[in-house]
């Protein structure tokens, strides 16, 4: 488990203070929306003839809207001299959404981060050791840009070294973790456990060292799982620390009490699947108003992930929230319920640690193939019978060799995303043409 002694998770008096300050300072989503119509071409017309200030009524922002705008009219024009960054989501449903930042907002990662109970555990291991090797991707995210940027300024020496490019490739970047010896590494968390085997494979004699040093993973962009990150941190004997974000924000903040807060900057909204809304808590389709992104205004911005928001009791003060369990378009109807990768992947990963894993579900049984990275002998038949017990169908799970799934040594091309199919006539899911 966590190296990280638990008196280390708090909340300082200046991240106390943020939070304080954030909460008050933030104007309603009904000023945010009208800002948006006055200030911005596309609002103009989008809500052309409505009144933001019933705000329940404006239409909500979807990815395929977004992509037939050009991202300038998007652009308020207030701060169209202060922007000083522009990024684009994945766009794996093929509508990739653009985002401006001006540096103060850029720097609000770093902000968010003095806001996090993690903050005086993560400054105790740069003290000990200030390398970080920043692995996430590039390519016209901000992802890999922010995280190496709150690293630095929170007392990192810091190697971005990206990744999915073919100047970082998976063995490359083992090796500078075997010759660099991080204390903390950001990555997606298929690419660490792909890094790691590799450093294992490539540099056995600097791999215990490389572990020894290594005191905290730090990821985002893939939906990591309650138990996946309980495995992760169990098996290396690191504290991991996820965060639900997208190009548009960090909508949540990850927490020692081990759920995924929704920042007071944001509000959120929850919508059924005929897009009715349902409320602020329960669990449907996420959109989300970023209450303090003035450059490029997000407003009833529907994200598409299936998620669960309810008020938490968290003990650091946090009240609300979010679980994220996959996205909508590859939700899987089973028994009247909603399922989606989160759920399987608590149930596959409470037995053991696997790498990657596809689950099919047809009509008269569900087959899972898990590819093993160190799970413990019988994980298959702990998760067999798992699966049936939950289900109530047959299941059929075999295990087969990490690689098989995931082609560890190479540049990855996609987002494991497609980890969940639904092989029955009455399938609903769509899958992104591109991962
Ligand atoms: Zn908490």
């Amino acid at each position: 488990m966590s190296p990280i002694p638990s008196a280390l998770f708090r909340l300082t008096p200046r991240g106390r203070l943020l939070r304080f300050l954030l909460e008050r300072k933030v104007p309603s989503p009904a000023a945010l929306a009208a800002y948006a119509k006055k200030h911005t071409r596309f609002y103009a017309d989008f809500y052309a003839g409505r009144d933001p200030s019933d705000f329940e009524s404006l239409p909500l922002l979807t990815k395929s809207i977004v992509r037939e705008q050009s991202p300038y009219d998007l652009l308020a024009r207030p701060l169209r001299r202060k922007v000083v960054y522009y990024g684009e989501t994945t766009g794996s449903t093929g509508s990739p959404t653009p985002s401006f930042f001006t540096a103060r907002e850029f720097h609000a990662s770093t902000l968010l981060t003095y806001m996090s109970p993690f903050y005086p555990a993560l400054r105790a291991i740069l003290r000990e050791n200030r390398t970080c090797v920043n692995g996430l991707a590039f390519g016209f995210t901000v992802a890999g840009m922010s995280f190496g940027d709150l690293l630095k300024n929170i007392g990192g020496l810091v190697a971005n070294v990206g990744s999915r490019s073919t100047l970082a490739t998976p063995a490359r970047i083992a090796r500078g973790i075997a010759r660099l010896l991080p204390s903390i590494v950001a990555a997606a968390p298929i690419d660490f456990l792909s890094w790691m085997r590799i450093v294992e494979e490539d540099h056995p004699d600097r791999a215990p060292r490389a572990r020894e040093r290594l005191q905290a993973l730090v990821t985002t962009a893939e939906l990591m799982s309650e138990e996946r990150a309980k495995r992760i941190s169990e098996h290396f004997g690191i504290q991991a620390v996820d965060t639900y974000a997208c190009v548009e924000g960090f909508f949540s903040l990850p927490c020692p009490c081990g759920e995924k807060h929704v920042l007071p900057a944001y509000h959120v909204e929850l919508f059924d699947e005929e897009l009715n809304r349902i409320g602020t808590e329960g669990t449907g389709r996420f959109a989300f108003t970023n209450l303090l992104k003035r450059s490029s205004p997000m407003v009833r911005y529907l994200l598409d992930d299936l998620v669960t928001i309810r008020a938490s009791r968290c003990p650091y003060g946090y009240r609300k929230t979010v679980i994220p369990h996959g996205r909508w378009e590859l939700t899987v109807r089973v028994g009247g319920e909603n399922l989606n990768v989160r759920h399987f992947e608590n149930l596959i990963f409470r037995h053991g640690l696997f790498g990657d894993f596809r689950v099919v579900v047809h009509e008269d049984r569900i087959e899972a193939v898990l590819e093993d990275y160190a799970a413990p002998p019988g994980a298959a038949e702990a998760v067999r019978a798992d699966l049936e017990a939950r289900f109530g169908m047959r299941a059929e799970v075999s295990v087969v060799p990490f690689g098989e799934i995931t082609a560890y040594r190479e540049v990855r091309r996609e987002k494991p995303i497609l980890k969940l199919v639904d092989a029955r006539p009455e399938s609903t899911q769509e899958i992104p043409s591109l991962l």
